[in-house]
């Protein structure tokens, strides 16, 4: 190909995840431009700087009052990206790490998310800088309300509606939902956010869907390399929301193996397989940990990345993927489920390898998409049924993994850069539709 991904990030290192430079969208798109692959010539690169830069950028100082009544100020961010074609869209994240550079590019991934899998929103994100395990249910109660009360008009069901990420549940949308409709009785404002519990206007399938959309991801990639899935060993790494509903379904519904699950604190592996329900609820009654679990092998955090495996996961944070786990990987197709796992060294590296990426825009899409169902019923105040919600994931997914895999045939290039290939053409046309 000439120009290497790589050599393109470190040409545009303007976003940052955990504090390194990360792969993004810019790059494909300048590579997307020098190889040629638009059409449309009022694809340029004044346009392509534009939708790279957020439109709004929100940095507040909220004074949390702590339970024994010292006062602690807490900083948030609230990024919107682009809003080419429709409100803006984003989870939250409650992380001691969270930065705005952080948040800046997690709201750009959004963008081109949505657009990817054809939702009609636009991309945002959010998040606070501080430790949640660290504050009583009291404090976390409070602070959420606080950041609602902060980002006033800033966010609504037709302005920009958050969801969970990283550290944020049914229950902490419940709380922005309650503080948003104090101040917002006649504009539907169970639209205002979505992931909500099914008690507050969820709906059933939220809390699954992006693990079911990695699932998804799977199964269309053994029926296009015509693998027999259930012959498959799967390593996956984190095993919150996302890494759980992945590891579970891909178990139970597939039937794959999982050999091997990490969390924050540690990972366990079993070649023979591991029980998925089972292992969840140690871990639960382990306070997080899964210290002493004897139905696997303690192994070090770290080693579900590189452990014996067809398929990887990286369900948990950026930069888990490194030049270093590229390397030593035995897995055949890795599925990126958190939010840029992979860092540009390891995609690389993956790349050469012939390692099948399917990359994040698409990988985790599975929980927008049944956001934007949550977000049309509430507004409807039309309720689907839990198979229903399921069967159009499921059909929307798929529909989005074979529009990339047309592309990358078609233009002789990797899944990542296909799909941001067809995300910009989708945003470019609205926002030249619309007179930007
Ligand atoms: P979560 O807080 O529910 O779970 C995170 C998991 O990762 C936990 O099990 C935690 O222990 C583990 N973890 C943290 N650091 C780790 C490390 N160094 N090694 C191994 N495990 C580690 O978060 P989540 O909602 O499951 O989100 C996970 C990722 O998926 C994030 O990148 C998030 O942005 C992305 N994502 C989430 C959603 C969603 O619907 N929740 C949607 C799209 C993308």
């Amino acid at each position: 190909m000439g120009i290497k991904e790589k050599d393109m990030v470190d040409e545009f290192p303007k976003n940052t995840l955990g504090g390194k430079t990360c792969y993004n969208a810019e790059t494909c798109f300048i590579l997307n431009r020098k190889q040629g692959l638009h059409k449309n010539e009022k694809i340029d690169d004044t346009l392509l700087s534009y939708l790279n830069t957020c439109k709004r950028e929100i940095i507040m100082e909220i004074p949390l009052r702590k339970d024994d009544g010292t006062l602690m100020p807490v900083k948030a961010y609230r990024v919107q990206h682009n809003n080419a074609r429709g409100p803006f869209k984003g989870g939250i994240r409650y992380h001691q790490d969270v930065d705005l550079a952080e948040v800046r590019t997690m709201a750009n991934l959004m963008t081109w998310k949505t657009a990817l899998v054809d939702i009609p929103f636009g991309g945002a994100k959010g998040g606070i800088a501080v430790n949640p395990k660290e504050l009583s249910e009291h404090e976390l109660r409070r602070l959420t309300k606080a950041l609602v009360a902060h980002l006033g008009d800033n966010i609504g069901p037709h302005i920009d509606i958050p969801a969970p990420d990283v550290n944020t549940n049914q229950q902490v949308m419940a709380w922005i939902f309650d503080e948003y409709a104090k101040s917002h009785q006649s504009t539907s404002p169970l639209a205002v956010v979505t992931g909500k519990p099914v008690e507050v206007g969820g709906c059933s399938a939220r809390e699954e869907a992006t693990g079911r959309g990695v699932a998804i991801m799977l199964r269309e990639h053994c029926k296009y390399r015509n693998k027999d899935v259930k012959e498959l060993r799967v390593a996956v790494q984190g095993f919150g929301n996302v890494g759980y509903f992945a590891a579970k379904i891909i178990n139970e519904e597939l039937g794959a193996k999982i050999v091997g699950v990490s969390n924050a604190m540690g990972a366990v592996y079993n070649a023979d397989g591991i029980n998925v329900e089972d292992l969840k609820e140690y871990e639960s009654t382990v306070s997080d940990s899964f210290k002493g679990y004897i139905k696997a092998k303690e192994v070090p955090r770290d080693s579900v990345l590189t452990c014996e495996c067809d398929v990887l996961i990286p369900a948990a944070l950026a930069n888990a993927i490194t030049k270093e786990v590229a390397e030593k990987t035995t897995a055949q197709i890795v599925i990126e489920a958190a939010n840029g796992p992979t860092t540009p060294e390891g995609n690389e590296v993956l790349f050469e390898r012939g390692i099948f990426l399917v990359p994040s825009i698409l990988a985790n899409a599975g929980g927008v998409i049944v956001s934007y169902f949550e977000w049309t019923q509430n507004l409807q105040q039309y309720y689907w049924e839990y198979d229903r919600l399921v069967a159009e994931l499921d059909k929307r997914m798929v529909k989005a993994f074979w529009d990339v895999v047309d592309v990358m045939e078609e233009k002789n290039i990797g899944a990542r850069q296909a799909a941001y290939f067809i995300a910009l053409e989708k945003v470019a046309a609205a926002a030249l539709l619309r007179g930007f």
